[in-house]
């Protein structure tokens, strides 16, 4: 097969849907590779690291598009991309459907075959390429957090660790799923007195057992929120109901009770926030204040790191993009866990979830 990487074009996007070494792999299963020159920048990957690793250089986009037999991404394609996209060709990339009626239309009347990363499945129950980007933007939480606690950035001005003779701050994580557990870990690394809460018991147990002792586990009522997210210095959303939005967890009355120059990072934003005050910032402006309470609110965060992002990624798309790759169509048909992840196929779509929530026949 001819697989196509084409730069990422969306909006302060530095990732990239194939490393140097994800295109050895598919070298070796016998697939030739064609890369967009400088799609690998933000990685600082240059064309010759690609050609190394047996990847064709293309000089556009355009020219990706109309050779490739599969395109492999890491964002939504967008307007310009799903026009170049044609019937029998394979889209392997996020896609998030659900909230984006127009990129639907564009991928239905492309014709093309699309493999969502979000919505493939693993035996365990869970969304194996989901997983790295909430461990990226769980451990990047607490850095954000740390950084806005600083007093020339609005906070209180507290250090997650303290210092000998210092207690160290107080971190509430609200949900104890990727996201919480790798916001914990990080918290807990640096010396921050840390709990977690979450409304699943046999979760808190699991973390119980992780962290032997080292961070708090709270099963979360109403009484037990509010007196972590009172006395915390940084509080991290951090809950999913798959699905569907998220949760208002944290109310805007329930503001008033925190300490001034606190932080929020409602990691859960992409699903649109588990705080009642939160709107998604950018990384550009990616914090905002109300009531005393600063709020760092990025749909995108694993977009900051992209050297980091990138591999993870790529650590969990290989094995499925082979699969792709080496069965086409058919490995679609004899993988339930692909089979999940196909969201768009010759102009229909083939997902339950993403048609029930755009109103598409199923
Ligand atoms: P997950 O399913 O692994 O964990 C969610 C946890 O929330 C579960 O343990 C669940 O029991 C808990 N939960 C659900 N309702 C709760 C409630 N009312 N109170 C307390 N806990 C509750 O999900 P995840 O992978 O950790 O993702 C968490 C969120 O982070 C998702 O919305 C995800 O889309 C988002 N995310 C955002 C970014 C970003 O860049 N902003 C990146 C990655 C993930």
């Amino acid at each position: 097969m001819l697989v196509g990487c084409p730069k990422e074009i969306k909006n302060h996007e530095y990732r990239v849907g194939l490393t140097p070494g994800a295109v050895r792999e598919y070298v070796a299963h016998g697939h030739q590779v064609l890369v967009e020159t400088g799609a690998g920048m933000g990685i600082g990957a240059d064309d010759a690291a690609y050609q190394a690793a047996g990847a064709t250089i293309a000089a556009t986009a355009a020219d990706v598009f109309e050779r490739a037999d599969m395109v492999v991404k890491v964002k939504e394609p967008q307007p310009d991309e799903w026009a170049q996209l044609r019937e029998g060709q394979l889209l392997y990339t996020y896609l998030h459907l659900a909230p984006d009626p127009e990129q639907t239309k564009g991928l239905l009347a492309s014709g093309c075959t699309a493999v969502a990363y979000e919505t493939v499945t693993d035996d365990r129950g869970g969304l194996p390429l989901l997983a790295p980007m909430s461990e990226v933007a769980g451990r990047l939480a607490i850095q954000a957090g740390a950084t806005s606690l600083q007093t020339a950035n609005g906070g209180r001005g507290i250090l997650l660790g303290g210092v000998p003779g210092v207690l160290p701050a107080k971190v509430a994580v609200i949900g104890g799923g990727v996201v919480g557990l790798n916001a914990a870990k990080i918290a807990a690394g640096v010396g921050a007195d840390v709990t977690i809460l979450d409304r699943s018991l046999p979760r808190l147990r699991q973390l119980d057992d992780i962290f032997n002792g080292r961070v708090n586990t709270r099963y979360s009522t109403l009484e037990a929120l509010e007196e972590e997210v009172f006395g915390a210095d940084l509080v991290i959303g951090a809950v999913l109901i798959p699905g569907a939005a998220a949760p208002k967890i944290v109310t805007r009355d329930m503001l008033s009770g925190m300490k001034k120059g606190s932080v929020i990072v409602d990691v859960a934003i992409d699903q649109g926030g588990c705080f009642e005050t939160s709107h998604a910032t950018t990384h550009a402006e990616p914090t905002y204040e109300v009531d005393g309470v600063i709020h760092y609110c990025v749909a995108n965060m694993p977009g900051a790191v992209p050297i980091t992002s990138t591999h993870a990624l790529n650590n969990a798309t290989l094995q499925y993009g082979l699969m792709l790759a080496d069965g086409g169509l058919n490995a679609i048909a004899g993988d339930r866990h692909l089979r999940a992840g196909l969201n768009v196929h010759r102009g229909r779509i083939t997902n339950r979830p993403v048609a029930e929530a755009l109103g598409y026949e199923y």
